[in-house]
């Protein structure tokens, strides 16, 4: 379950039209995982939402539809 209704961050890859899926409650832990996951030639920025962000909706949409 991704924090859908308050403040996140998510990555938003070079190279890549969709937002990470993964939602973080701060910029620090973003960052983190960015580092930790980030390939060659790769880049990444950080993205703040206030809230009800579509790609976590999206994600949300998706596991309600297969359960
Ligand atoms: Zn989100």
């Amino acid at each position: 379950m991704g924090p859908v209704h308050v403040p996140h961050f998510h990555i938003r890859w070079s190279g890549k039209e969709t937002l990470d899926w993964e939602g973080f409650r701060t910029r620090e832990e973003a960052e983190a995982r960015a580092k930790q996951v980030v390939r060659l030639g790769e880049t990444y920025a950080l993205e703040d939402f206030e809230g009800d962000c579509p790609r976590c909706l999206d994600v949300w949409n998706l596991k309600s539809a297969q359960a």
